[in-house]
């Protein structure tokens, strides 16, 4: 099947949407998801979206500036954070003004709440700046973007599962799709792509990641040859359900929950004087996987307690109503009774498909854009999370360079033509799937799945090691191996979702061997790295970002410059 478009735009949450409503007008723009949008995993984001309003108290957007920077351990690119920390503020009031429901002061305005690391006066106390819908923030955000998207005509292709990305003489040249319903392979023709693919969390056993989130389009580019950014930075989350990773909002934290060890202790004093449990989540997970190694986990196991109990069923039904239910409908606990066992979750990915400040895609060192081809969201790195995400700053990352990357392909469509298609566009892609369908293997997908999640978890989790990070290299080897002998047990064509998952955890074990080769480089701690056999952040060795490529000998590593132009590293106290 051929389809032609301007632009087609891979995936359906809040970058992607909102690099569609900025498309629409400039020419006929296309939305591939594999999921109905409004499943995407934007609509999971609970705590809220950071914006310097200042609507309780004093705040800048340079005190946000400053945050982002400390908090990402001096790797984000200045330039970048500044846009977004600016930017906020206006992208917060547009959203309102689309009619987005944002809980309220008593005075009407826009209701803000204090987060992990954002701080006012550089760094002298918490600061009330995530603002919020409740817990339900992400879920409000997707509705109303959405339903612009239909007020703007958008054109929706849902449940199309991006396989391939064309490009030709240098420039991007479409998209190659399967369509879930009938299995056709389809080629989207396009003058610009803008991926906004989403994160790649089930890379690893203990989550907060829906089920979707196996970094395709990140699999699909490096295929391509298209570097990866700073792969080896994944962020746990401190506060997951016990076992089952879902996550519990740090906005429970933000509201005065209190994370406990087996004695009682308030734990995060020894770790964090002044913002104790706000510390960024790099810091809480550390401490409480310390905590835990040093017998102090509840019951000598690996979790500890957040104990909201304190808050009050007022607080607890109207400011966290959904994870007030997850603990009772997960866990049968009552939260105002109980403490909540938690333990820290793989959430999100700081790395990504490199992007400069309009959401063009760069391929080198030097920063050099590849014409046509965009990213925006979880799937990029711009780079303005460095070594650790604060929370709310990916609401806002999605939003603020969702609607650069499409400002940009806007006029970049009218500007240019189509490129010419490779000769048989699809043909990788039909390759792809007859192999699959046709293998006779006898290796089960979730077997290797389980392995590829339980080892990550293992070896390239919160902490790492020379000796780990290499017998993962070793076993990423043996997975390839099995891989190769995979069987698809449905062999049909329409609504084959097993070979979807199959294809899937293709690209999660390519997407882990780029993310352990920079681990394994990075011989320094920074931010969500933390290697036990180099403690300490090296910035004569280590200030710079990594660029992963894939090549027929294994991942090669490339490293570019960070750009400084406000904060000069200092050591990271909070
Ligand atoms: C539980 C949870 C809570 C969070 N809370 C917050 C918060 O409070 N504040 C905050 O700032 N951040 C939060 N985050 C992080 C933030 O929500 C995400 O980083 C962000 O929403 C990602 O948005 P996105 O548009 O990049 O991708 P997503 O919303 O994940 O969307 C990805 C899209 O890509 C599509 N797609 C993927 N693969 C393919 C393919 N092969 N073919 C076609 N389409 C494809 C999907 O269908 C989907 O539409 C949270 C994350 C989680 C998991």
């Amino acid at each position: 099947m051929y389809q032609r478009y301007d632009a087609v735009i891979v995936g359906a949450g809040g970058a992607g949407l909102m690099a569609a409503l900025n498309l629409a007008g400039h020419g006929h723009v296309a939305v591939i998801s594999k999921l109905y949008p409004i499943r995407s995993h934007t609509g999971a984001a609970q705590g809220g979206i950071g914006a310097a309003l200042g609507n309780l108290e004093e705040d800048h957007w340079e005190w946000h500036m400053f945050d982002t920077v400390k908090g990402g351990d001096y790797l984000a690119d200045q330039d970048a954070v500044e846009i977004l920390c600016r930017e906020a503020v206006e992208t917060v009031y547009e959203l309102e003004h689309w009619g987005l429901p944002f809980s309220r002061t008593p005075d009407g305005k826009i209701a803000q709440r204090p987060f992990g690391g954002h701080t006012r006066e550089y760094g002298k106390a918490p600061v009330r700046r995530s603002c919020y819908a409740a817990d339900r923030t992400g879920h409000m955000i997707l509705q109303t973007l959405y339903q612009q998207g239909i007020k703007n005509q958008v054109h929706f292709y849902n449940e199309f599962h991006l396989l391939d990305l064309l490009i030709e003489q240098g420039r991007c040249a479409g998209v190659v799709a399967l369509c879930l319903a009938t299995g056709e392979i389809y080629t989207f023709h396009a003058k610009a792509v803008i991926l906004a693919t989403g994160g790649c969390g089930r890379i690893y056993r203990v989550t907060s990641n829906a089920l979707a989130l196996t970094g395709d389009g990140m699999a699909v580019a490096l295929r391509r040859g298209i570097p990866l950014e700073d792969m080896e930075f994944f962020q746990f989350h401190p506060t997951g359900i016990y076992k089952l990773g879902i996550l519990l909002s740090e906005a429970a934290r933000g509201e005065g929950g209190i994370l406990r060890n087996r004695d009682g202790e308030r734990f995060m004093q020894r770790y964090a004087p002044t913002l104790l449990d706000l510390a960024p989540r790099d810091m809480v997970s550390r401490a409480i996987y310390r905590e835990v190694q040093q017998g102090r986990g509840i019951d000598g196991k690996n979790y500890v307690h957040l104990d909201v109990r304190h808050l009050g069923s007022e607080v607890l039904d109207q400011k966290l109503p959904d994870i007030t239910d997850f603990v009772r409908t997960y866990l049968g606990i009552d939260p105002l009774r109980e403490p909540v066992p938690v333990q820290p979750t793989a959430h999100y990915a700081m790395g990504g498909l490199p992007t400069d400040l309009e959401g063009r895609v760069v391929i080198d060192e030097k920063n050099t854009p590849l014409p046509g081809l965009y990213a925006a969201g979880e799937v990029a790195c711009v780079s303005v999370h460095g070594a650790n995400r604060l929370g709310t700053n990916s609401l806002v990352d999605i939003l603020v360079f969702g609607r650069r990357a499409g400002r940009h392909a806007g006029k970049y469509i009218e500007e240019n033509d189509w490129v010419p298609l490779p000769p048989s566009p699809d043909g990788p892609a039909q390759d792809l799937v007859n192999q699959l369908l046709s293998g006779n293997g006898n290796e089960r997908a979730a077997a290797i799945r389980d392995t590829l999640q339980d080892e990550m978890m293992d070896k390239a989790g919160v902490f790492r090691e020379a000796k780990g990070l290499e017998a993962m290299q070793q076993k990423l080897r043996e997975l390839r191996q099995r891989y190769r002998q995979v069987k698809v047990e449905d062999r049909g064509r329409k609504y084959n979702t097993e070979l979807l998952e199959v294809i899937e955890l293709g690209g999660m074990i390519e997407i882990s061997e780029a993310l352990v080769a920079g681990a394994l480089a990075r011989q320094e701690s920074r931010g969500a790295h933390s290697r036990e056999d180099f403690p300490k952040r090296d910035d004569p060795g280590w200030l710079k970002h990594s660029l992963a490529y894939q090549t027929p000998k294994g991942i090669e590593l490339k490293f570019k410059p960070v750009t400084i132009t406000k904060f000069e590293p200092k050591e990271r106290k909070y």
